[in-house]
């Protein structure tokens, strides 16, 4: 870090000059300007606006606000989630009592089945996943966990994906569902990704087959769209969608700028590109009601291209005669969509972070900005803190 800042700001890029934003021509002076709509970036705008009472606008250059949580009906009139399936869990009574201002939740408790050869059996791996998988008939914790440590291979020093399964559950296990997964998801083994990617996922003994254990589980009953329309009708606020913050003029401007884009494009790339993964998606509607029993099945076998495959109406509860579903297939072009979680990408990450903490008058924010594999409620936890921060310093500055 100290070296970045040592080595000081290298020459200008050249002026390109681009068609100044239609939306923006004769727009207000703002004191905050947001790149990003998603999470991060909207959560700010509000807090800004309501809270602090400046002026914001905020930028995208989707055509859409909400981020990758975007969702709307497709053209049968079922609701689904461009970006693929969002659901909402956090621990956090503080994020959920505040994105509850803006939204009803539905209760939702997220299910995932594996498909392992021609057999569907939960995920995370549970007691009955083993019983399924090796026709045992294990009753109780205490026998799961004996089976479990049958399998298991120590590891001394934990540091991989890979490690961090082998563990806890065997070869054997790892095999079956996290290795081909993991390579498809992420176009890497698990032996080049950090613990804390596989290690979202818990291995249970007992029977509990719900996807996230946390303590509020639900989606906002009208979508997430509508949630985000919600937050961001505010008098402060002014939306400048499709539009690229690159393009904006220096007096388009306010004083603070939040930006929640990827880090290493606001620096114009200088150390290299920073990797991001991304996915493509194959959305279909389908003329019957039902299409797999759970919201999400997933398929780690290495000769299925796609990972999993989600239905839309049981993220949802809407009633329809037909039903929309999507298939995810792993990509390295595209949308940046994951941070990709391993040491030479931190190491990287680590040089834009210093640049970033020496630009004066901008905040970097959410998945992209901080170059970390967060949820959505992580990203509103920090939004808010951050807010709170800037605040409590009463550093916000006053218009240009
Ligand atoms: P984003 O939502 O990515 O928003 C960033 C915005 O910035 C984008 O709209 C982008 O267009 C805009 N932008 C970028 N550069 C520019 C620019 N130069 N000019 C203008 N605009 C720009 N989380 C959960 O909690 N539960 C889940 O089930 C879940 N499932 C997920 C499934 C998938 C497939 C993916 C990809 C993510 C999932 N997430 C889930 C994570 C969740 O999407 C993120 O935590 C959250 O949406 C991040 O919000 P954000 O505001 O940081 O980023
Ligand atoms: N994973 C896996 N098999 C599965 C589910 C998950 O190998 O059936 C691994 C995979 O590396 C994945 C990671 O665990 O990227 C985290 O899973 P999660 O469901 O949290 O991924 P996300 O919903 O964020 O894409």
């Amino acid at each position: 870090g100290h070296l970045d800042r040592a080595l000081g700001k290298p020459a200008p890029a050249p002026v390109v000059k681009l068609p100044r934003p239609a939306i923006l021509r004769g727009a207000k002076k703002h004191d905050v300007t947001i790149c990003g709509a998603g999470f991060a970036g909207s959560v700010l705008a509000r807090q800004f606006a309501e809270v602090s009472g400046k002026r914001v606008l905020l930028v995208d250059k989707r055509d859409h606000v909400a981020g990758n949580a975007y969702d709307c009906l497709d053209d049968a009139g079922i609701l689904i989630h461009r970006y693929g399936p969002h659901i909402f869990h956090t621990n956090s009574d503080d994020v959920f009592n505040w994105l509850g201002r803006f939204t009803e939740w539905r209760p939702y408790e997220h299910r995932v089945l594996a498909q392992v050869g021609d057999r569907s059996v939960p995920m995370p791996i549970n007691r009955t996943t083993l019983n399924a998988l090796y026709g045992l008939n294990l009753r109780s914790d205490a026998e799961a966990e004996t089976f479990l440590a049958s399998q298991a291979e120590p590891v001394r020093d934990i540091r991989t994906s890979r490690d961090v399964v082998v563990n806890a559950i065997g070869t054997e296990l790892y095999e079956t569902f996290f290795q081909g997964y993991t390579r498809k998801q992420w176009g890497l083994d698990p032996s080049q990704l950090d613990k804390s990617v596989t290690a979202r996922v818990p291995t249970r003994t007992n029977t509990d087959d719900r996807y996230f254990t946390d303590k509020h589980q639900a989606m906002p009953r009208e979508g997430y769209t509508r949630m985000f329309e919600r937050m961001l009708d505010h008098p402060g606020i002014e939306r400048a969608l499709g539009t690229d913050f690159h393009d904006l003029e220096p007096a388009d401007k306010g004083g603070l700028v939040v930006y929640t884009g990827p880090i290493d494009a606001y620096f114009g790339h200088r150390f290299g590109t920073l990797p991001y993964r991304s996915l493509r998606f194959r959305h279909e509607t389908l003329d019957q009601p039902q299409f797999q029993p759970v919201g999400v099945v997933n398929f780690p076998a290495e000769d299925v291209p796609h990972t999993r495959i989600t239905e839309y109406k049981h993220l949802t509860g809407q009633s329809h005669a037909r039903t929309s579903i999507s298939y995810e297939y792993p990509s390295a072009e595209g949308d940046p969509y994951y941070p990709i979680p391993r040491p030479e990408n931190q190491e990287l990450f680590r040089r834009y972070d210093a640049l970033a903490a020496a630009e004066p008058g901008v905040i970097f924010a959410g998945r992209l900005g901080s170059y970390r594999y967060y949820n959505m409620d992580q990203v509103v936890g920090q939004a808010l803190a951050i807010h709170r921060r800037l605040g409590a310093r009463q550093a916000v500055p006053d218009v240009m």
